[in-house]
């Protein structure tokens, strides 16, 4: 097998079980890896330390494993795939009547770095992130087949738009088994269309159940705007909860149209609901005093560390315009889902938005991933999702 050595020094993070090395931790490499091979990672020492998939790019290796005598062949894809679904089965989180959205495979979090693995009703979407995760992806649906065979029947691939393109993988977004157009999910006793085949992510933000859960609980008696709406999910919750009135809005057309459709497919001939296409900054400035509830959901400022301080000053802008057009009394829901974004880097955004419209602030809750997005206590990197629940006098 190929292996690369580390530099003197640079194993400290693996011995702490952290799943990545970086491209200038590598002292040698010894042999000449394909991306998406296995390698074999020792340390200036020749200890062996992991070993994992190889990638050109900043992260030159994904560990699968710290077990020197751990094969990667199917049976530790069924093993992974395993644990992860007895995880979230002991959790409570599989089999409810009322839901059969959920993850299945967080990344790291599932020791299982560069893939995703969603479940929506007896559909699988599977998604790779790592050249590594593309070349074995018959072998996992292969391997996720035995572990839910009793619960699943298609595996749709979607990976054109995660893989880097630079390493000329070409994949093609497709059925890998089954090929069901039956794309109606259920998220807590709400339905929602899935688009697996054109949606962002694999379709649908599941990393969300649980705040819309909470959100519900807050919609009764009030108006809500739901900014960046994407399937309307925080909005079909909160007509649930028996919002008042419920507004969407998205930049994206197609958005809007998906959050039409599953407000229609769960409350049809509701006139509580309107969506609008509009870019959310133009909205927030020519809205008026309506809303008592608004949620603030924008799609990753920092994709990079770099786009940092962007990222913050957007934050800072789209909360301001919120606080200073909610209803006194009112409830703002604002999330960050940059992973670039710590949460105190979020709260101070938030905070210094607070101050500069002046209002008093409360905060009632503070937010996070679902469970079935777990994050590894080795890889702190995988707590991508924070929210703040803001109670505004
Ligand atoms: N809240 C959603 C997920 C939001 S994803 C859910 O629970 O599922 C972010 C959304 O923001 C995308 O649908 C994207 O089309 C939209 N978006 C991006 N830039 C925008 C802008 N400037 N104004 C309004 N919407 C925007």
């Amino acid at each position: 097998m190929n292996c690369v050595q580390l530099k003197s020094g640079k194993e400290e993070s693996l011995k702490r079980f952290h799943p990545w090395v970086f491209s200038g931790a590598i002292a040698r490499i010894n042999g000449n890896p394909e991306e998406g091979e296995v390698v074999e990672i020792y340390t200036s020492q020749r200890e062996f330390i992991a070993k994992g998939h190889w990638q050109i790019g900043s992260i030159a290796v994904r560990v699968l494993t710290f077990r020197q005598d751990e094969a990667i062949d199917a049976d530790f894809w069924r093993r992974r795939l395993q644990t992860a679904y007895d995880m979230r089965r002991s959790i409570g989180i599989c089999q409810r009547p009322d839901n059969n959205t959920y993850r299945l495979v967080h990344g790291e979090g599932d020791n299982l770095p560069g893939l995703v693995i969603d479940i929506y009703g007896r559909t699988a979407v599977m998604q790779a992130h790592s050249a590594g995760m593309h070349l074995v992806r018959m072998t996992i649906a292969e391997a996720l087949l035995e572990v839910m065979g009793h619960c699943i029947d298609n595996i749709y691939y979607k990976s054109e738009t995660t893989l880097p393109f630079k390493a000329d993988l070409y994949p093609e977004n497709g059925f890998l088994k089954g090929g069901s157009t039956d794309n109606v999910a259920l998220e807590y006793g709400l339905k929602f269309h899935i688009d697996w085949l054109k949606g962002q992510k694999t379709g649908f933000f599941v990393d969300q159940r649980e705040n819309r859960s909470l959100l519900e609980r807050y919609a009764a008696g009030r108006s809500v705007l739901n900014m960046f709406c994407y399937t309307g999910g925080f909005s079909v919750y909160a007509m649930r909860g028996g919002a008042t009135l419920v507004h969407s809005v998205d930049s994206s057309a197609k958005a809007i149209e998906l959050t039409n459709q599953n407000v229609r497919l769960n409350f049809a001939d509701d006139t509580r609901h309107a969506a609008y296409a509009e870019d959310a900054f133009k909205y927030l400035d020519r809205m008026g005093d309506q809303y008592d509830l608004i949620i603030l959901d924008p799609p990753a400022f920092a994709k990079h560390r770099d786009a940092l301080r962007n990222a913050l000053q957007g934050y800072r802008k789209l909360n301001v315009k919120a606080f200073e057009k909610i209803k006194p009394g009112g409830i703002l829901f604002t999330f960050s889902c940059s992973q670039a974004v710590s949460k105190e880097n979020f709260r101070t955004a938030v905070f210094t938005a607070a101050a500069m419209s002046g209002r008093s602030v409360r905060i009632l809750h503070q937010l996070t991933q679902p469970a079935d997005h777990p994050v590894s206590i080795y890889h702190p990197e995988g707590e991508y999702l924070k929210g703040l629940v803001l109670y505004v006098e």
